[in-house]
């Protein structure tokens, strides 16, 4: 389930903020999307594609956040 990958990288401070680089905070808002039609197979892009939510940095003074599907790219391993 993608909230959980969402929760897990967070907690793990995988998430990055784009803007000051420290581990994004928080979340807010997730939704699963409606796609229904696609054609991917073998792609890994798939789950991340079906879910939207907002993240929010909320480090120091960074007022970053972020309403996106593709919350997979800010997860760095
Ligand atoms: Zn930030």
């Amino acid at each position: 389930m993608s909230l959980q990958v969402i929760k897990d990288a967070i907690a793990q401070k995988k998430m990055i903020c784009p803007e000051c680089k420290n581990p994004i905070q928080k979340c807010d808002k997730y939704a699963e999307t409606i796609d229904s039609v696609w054609e991917g197979f073998g792609d890994s892009k798939i789950d991340s594609r079906g879910s939207r939510i907002t993240l929010i940095c909320a480090n120091g003074n960074c007022a970053w956040q972020e309403r996106t599907e593709f919350w997979a790219e800010y997860i760095k391993e």
